[in-house]
């Protein structure tokens, strides 16, 4: 018998994650065995929980992970950027696996929606190698992967968040061409806006304006170069709208990120932006999100509407170099408020809902 490792594993939608052993993978030519160190709690893990969005079951959710490499396949010696890699390694990698030759991959410039994706913490965990999510003992990586050393002087709790919520932040940031002097508005105060904010403060933005509707979190994003804050609770579309032109010479925001995963946010966004404004839409990724909107407004005021789903192999490094350049300036290891341990990864779930912190720890 050959060595085995613990996983929580989810069996059904709404219902508690119950710890299981499986036996860990041979480790064929090209893979890899990582032991996770840390993996924190996505929102989407969340929409996976409560049932919002349909997943494979069983599954092990989480894809936001750090650990050490246990061992090398055959032929593996560098990770993405050609850093030589050995057994004992602190590595992040890539959300998804894509095979780098079919239409999207090679084409089209989309990884994310290659035609034989797999998706770290979003695939059944029922056949070996099993170890394919973040909230186990053990992570198996696939040759598509693209993987990263992690530097020494990021935190596994600074680094962790980085392979969802920031490097998805970082394609957004390239998709809708934000620019310096700009004045951007950001709908959704949590990781990602969190991010979000701290790149358009790294970048040289004019106003940045973070729109929630929960106080502490709006405190939080303070810290990480929000200009401006609107808790939107109590407030209507019209007073939201009001004080984004206020803050920008009354003509509204030059971009708008949609950022909380909730549709009634996306014509609002809209109606923030000034004329040739551009929108990007990123947080309603379930489906049954529906939103009105009067398409008129978009053609007599010219504006952008983009959509983005995860990122490309190369926004993986950019957040990682992100991170390590702007660490001084930001209190990158606020984002984790709390940590559980595997065994209590349903305590875990149950914060992480709770918005009462940004990010969850689960450290194995
Ligand atoms: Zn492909
Ligand atoms: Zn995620």
């Amino acid at each position: 018998m050959g060595k085995s490792g613990r996983a929580a594993v989810m069996t059904a939608a709404k219902t508690d994650l119950e710890i299981r052993e499986y036996p860990l993978p041979e480790v064929e030519p090209g893979c890899m065995l990582v032991r996770i160190s840390c993996c924190t709690i996505c929102g989407s893990d969340l929409h996976t929980w409560t049932g919002r969005r349909q997943s494979p079951v069983p599954i092990i959710l989480g894809h936001e992970i750090v650990g050490h490499i246990v061992e090398l396949g055959r032929g593996v010696t560098m990770d993405s950027g050609n850093n030589p890699l050995k057994v004992g390694d602190r590595i992040t990698w890539t959300i998804m696996d894509n095979c780098g030759k079919c239409y999207f991959c090679r084409e089209k410039g989309l990884m994310m929606k290659c035609s034989h994706l797999k998706k770290y913490g979003h695939d059944s965990c029922a056949a070996p190698p099993h170890f394919v999510g973040g909230f186990a003992e053990y992570c198996y990586l696939t040759p598509g992967t693209c993987v990263i050393r992690v530097p020494d002087a990021l935190t596994d709790e600074e680094v962790a968040p980085a392979n969802c919520a920031l490097a998805t932040v970082v394609a957004g940031w390239d998709m809708i061409e934000v620019k310096p002097f700009e004045n951007v508005l950001i709908q959704g105060a949590g990781a990602l806006g969190v991010y979000a904010a701290a790149l358009a403060s790294h970048y040289g933005c004019r106003r940045i304006i973070v729109a929630d509707v929960m106080d502490h979190r709006l405190e939080v994003v303070k810290r990480f170069g929000a200009t401006d804050t609107i808790n939107a609770k109590g407030l209507s579309d019209d007073e939201v709208i009001g004080r984004v032109r206020d803050l920008t010479g009354g003509f509204g925001a030059d971009v708008a990120m949609e950022l909380a995963g909730f549709p009634p946010l996306l014509p609002l966004g809209l109606k923030c932006l000034r004329t040739g404004g551009r929108m990007i839409e990123i947080g309603n990724a379930f489906a049954g999100a529906m939103f009105q909107c009067d398409a008129s407004d978009i053609v007599f005021r010219c504006l952008t509407i983009r959509g983005l789903h995860n990122y490309d192999t190369v926004h993986l490094q950019k957040a990682v170099d992100f991170l390590q350049a702007a660490r001084e300036r930001f209190p990158f290891h606020e984002i984790v408020g709390e940590r559980v341990t595997l065994d209590k990864i349903n305590d875990g779930l149950r914060i992480a809902e709770s918005g009462r912190t940004i990010r969850v720890a689960v450290k194995p």
